[in-house]
């Protein structure tokens, strides 16, 4: 098997039919993830040979036999994480070995090689590096890098499949919200559970999104923001949203947030929040807190403050919570000051412009 730790990667440069201009003219008008770089990483793992043929090649379609496994059942996993753009125009990974980690983690629990986290961190390198000039410089934005790995064997007996390929493509993103984080609006969805015990939830499986979609769909035809899942056993304690995960904030200064237990993904923003918040001297528990405990909490004035957080959204105020048969509002609706210090503390560091006391920037 060949060394999969050291792997050369091929290059083959973009002819860049975009041009500087266009460039320029895209990254001026950014949502999330209708944008993307000149190139790709593509890396091919079989049994036989391991991990082999990194390149990073233009980006562009792939072709997939019909019978290819994951267009069946659904062995892929994805990471999310951010390269930003320094003071003084240098580039910037944010804690990627904590990516590669859960990476690995995910593709354990999915049947899949573990791809090495020296090669993992390679690819997003050499692709940030390829594109760096798509990294936007404007406050709030960023490139956002997805690295994703999935079934290619052509094949449709049900067993963990033997070839895979892993790639990682790249988007530049806007802020998220526009002038600064508004505060949203949750929906408790009662029908759906996002993960059970013993199940997926604590792995970044496409299969997790597409079963959460329908909750999501929920929300909005109800005319929130944003859908809240509750644990899938007494449909009481509050998980996380579809794609963040969740912080409360009370009087006494305190932070809660709830427990990992397999059934909710450990989020890389939710673990530096709380380390930041414990360097400050805040206290944070991670305990289960029930969907009744908030909102006696929210109207007795107990609970200051609660916020959403994850790579794309950074730290997002929660203003609103609603379901069947209730509706509460948290304070006075709009960004704690809680909320707001850990949101800038932690987008300060990401842009290298506080200092990074854990070693969290990489520069490029
Ligand atoms: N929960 C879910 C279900 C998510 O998809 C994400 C985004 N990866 C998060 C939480 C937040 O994780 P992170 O802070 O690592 O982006």
């Amino acid at each position: 098997m060949e060394d999969t730790t050291i792997l050369d990667f091929e290059f083959e440069a973009h002819p860049n039919p975009v041009g500087a201009a266009d460039r320029t003219a895209l990254l001026a008008d950014l949502g999330f993830g209708k944008v993307f770089t000149d190139h790709m990483v593509v890396i091919r793992y079989t049994a036989d040979r391991g991990w082999h043929d990194a390149r990073v090649q233009p980006r562009g379609p792939i072709q997939l036999d019909p019978a290819c496994a994951v267009l069946h059942y659904a062995q892929e996993i994805f990471e999310g994480l951010k390269a930003y753009r320094l003071p003084d125009g240098g580039a910037a990974l944010f804690r990627a070995e904590a990516n590669a980690r859960r990476f690995a983690e995910s593709a354990e629990r999915m049947a899949m090689p573990p791809i090495p986290d020296a090669l993992f961190l390679e690819s997003i390198r050499a692709l940030v590096r390829a594109d760096r000039d798509w990294i936007p410089d404007g406050e709030g934005s960023s490139l956002y890098l997805r690295p994703f790995m999935f079934a290619s064997e052509t094949f449709l007996g049900v067993r963990p499949a033997q070839e895979y390929l892993y790639m990682v493509i790249a988007s530049p993103a806007g802020a998220y919200f526009k002038g600064g984080a508004p505060s949203v609006t949750l929906w408790t969805s009662e029908h759906y559970t996002r993960a059970a015990r013993g199940g997926t939830g604590a792995a970044k499986c496409g299969g997790n999104y597409a079963a959460s979609l329908i909750a999501q769909a929920e929300a909005i035809r109800e005319g929130c923001d944003q859908v809240v899942f509750l644990d899938a056993v007494e449909n009481r304690y509050v998980e996380e949203l579809g794609g963040m995960n969740v912080f409360f904030a009370f009087e006494d200064g305190s932070l809660q947030t709830p427990p990992l237990g397999g059934t909710i993904l450990p989020g890389i923003t939710r673990e530096s929040l709380i380390r930041l918040a414990r360097d400050a001297g805040v206290t944070v528990r991670e305990e289960p807190y029930g969907i009744d405990q908030w909102q006696a909490d929210a109207a007795s004035g107990r609970l200051r403050e609660a916020f959403a957080c994850g790579t794309a959204a950074v730290v997002t105020p929660i203003g609103r919570v609603r379901g069947r048969g209730f509706d509460f509002s948290i304070g006075n609706g709009g960004p704690g000051m809680l909320t707001e210090r850990l949101r800038q503390q932690l987008t300060e560091i990401q842009r290298g412009v506080a200092p990074d006391p854990h070693g969290w920037v990489e520069r490029l």
